[in-house]
């Protein structure tokens, strides 16, 4: 007979796993999965294509239903899960009965910040992590709202530019002094900046909010050095948090996420964590890739293999800012390390590898990303890169033309 396992959360971790399991351990487990928004998995990193008018919300289904229904799949869509008692191997899910597992499997994500600030709770702050909050802000971009977005990393560039492209007046404040400063070097962040503002987007850096104003709803934005913003609505795209509660309340050791091992195993006997709400060795990845990597190894764990998970190097593509920038692996280039860099800021073009051993470790590329996944691919796969270090500034076809060709 199939074991039973449950998986919390129908985001796209969940579904990769299911996809996953479905190759290596067809019919070995009775699968259900538990998930709180009201429809099938969708692709989350499409919403940023939906707010620009670029993808409809209809096209995001990661998979139709019969899909679901052919992997012979329990899909429990709406549906919150409240409790776990490990003892019992139970699933308390909001409304309904109880569900027994024997495997385990925590997909939770993570919720958008709302930081914690005198006016964030008023009527006109809103957040950008799901189709709801993307519905929210499109009626706003169509009625013309003024918009402060706090938040200069990917996901608030991405809600500026939606909005902004869509007829709202937008402010970009950011507190620190570079945009997406987790991803790009100074110059990079610099020319990101004067690309965007052609878009119409004003930015502000070194930005620190200090309240929110409105009596009723939001009126207006107070920094902390005493400017003042008018605004009728705020986004916050400050950074987001793994959804941690059910594991905590069920004693599952939990640091910033759930902690897990190098076969996602956490520190309960038969339960796992995967996507956004895991923490591997000390890292929460807020990326999709880290995920799908994780999926394919617990895949084939919950299958019997002995695949284990050794962290994942990650990249990060702007989609709809207008801008293309590509930023992987050691951007900034650690102690020891030389860096190649070709700036023409004229052009609205920046490029930066980071060479580390005799490897790329690195790479920033704004205006041009064309090749951006063959540094990815030189990056991950750490190969001495001697035969082509004089031409690869200039891209694959430099570098490799007979390949190229
Ligand atoms: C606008 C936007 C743009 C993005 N762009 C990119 C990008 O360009 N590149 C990139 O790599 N990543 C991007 N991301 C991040 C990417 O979407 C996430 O890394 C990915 O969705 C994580 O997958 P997950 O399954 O871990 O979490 P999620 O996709 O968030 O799924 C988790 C699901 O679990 C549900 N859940 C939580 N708690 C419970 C519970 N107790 N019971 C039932 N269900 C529960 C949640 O409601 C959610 O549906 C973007 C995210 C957003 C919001």
């Amino acid at each position: 007979m199939s074991e039973p396992l449950v998986v919390v959360g129908n985001g796209m971790a969940a579904a990769r796993l299911v996809d996953e399991l479905a190759k290596v351990a067809l019919g070995r487990y009775a699968i259900a999965v538990i998930g709180d928004e009201p429809r099938l998995a969708y692709n989350r990193v499409l919403l940023s294509s939906v707010l620009a008018g670029e993808t409809q919300s209809h096209d995001l289904e990661l998979r139709p239903a019969e899909w679901w229904r052919d992997r012979g799949v329990t899909l429990k869509y709406g549906c919150r899960a409240t409790e776990i008692d490990v003892g019992r191997r139970e699933l308390k899910i909001a409304n309904e009965e109880s569900i027994n597992y024997s495997r385990l499997v925590l997909a939770t994500g993570s919720s958008a910040l709302r930081l914690n600030l005198p006016g964030a709770d008023l009527p006109g702050v809103y957040t950008f992590r799901d189709t709801r909050d993307v519905d929210l802000l499109l009626a706003l971009a169509a009625a013309k709202k003024r918009v402060v977005v706090v938040g200069g990393g990917l996901l608030g560039l991405e809600a500026a530019y939606g909005l902004a492209k869509a007829g709202a007046p937008v402010t970009l404040i950011h507190l620190m002094d570079r945009l997406m400063e987790r991803q790009l070097d100074a110059q990079a962040g610099a020319l990101l900046k004067t690309l965007v503002e052609t878009k119409g987007i004003k930015i502000l850096l070194n930005a620190n909010t200090a309240r929110i104003h409105g009596t009723t709803r939001v009126e207006g934005v107070e920094l902390t050095d005493g400017r003042m913003l008018e605004a009728d609505a705020v986004i916050f795209a400050a950074g987001i948090r793994p959804n941690t509660s059910l594991a905590k309340e069920a004693g599952i050791p939990v640091n910033r996420g759930v902690v897990v091992d190098d076969h996602l195993q956490t520190g309960a006997p038969d339960i796992f964590a995967l996507g956004e709400c895991a923490e591997h060795r000390g890292i929460c990845y807020g990326l999709v890739e880290p995920a799908y990597e994780q999926a394919k190894v617990l895949a084939g764990h919950l299958a019997g293999s002995a695949s284990a998970y050794g962290g994942s190097v990650v990249s990060t593509n702007l989609k709809v800012s207008g801008v293309s920038v590509f930023s992987a692996g050691d951007f900034q280039g650690a102690e020891g390390s030389e860096t190649i860099v070709l700036n023409d800021a004229g052009h609205g073009c920046y490029r930066k590898l980071v060479i580390s051993e005799g490897k790329l470790s690195g790479a920033v590329l704004v205006g041009d990303t064309s090749d951006a996944l063959w540094y990815l691919e030189l990056i991950r796969g750490r190969e001495p890169i001697a035969a082509l270090r004089r031409d690869m500034m200039f891209g694959r076809a430099a570098a490799l033309p007979a390949k190229a060709a």
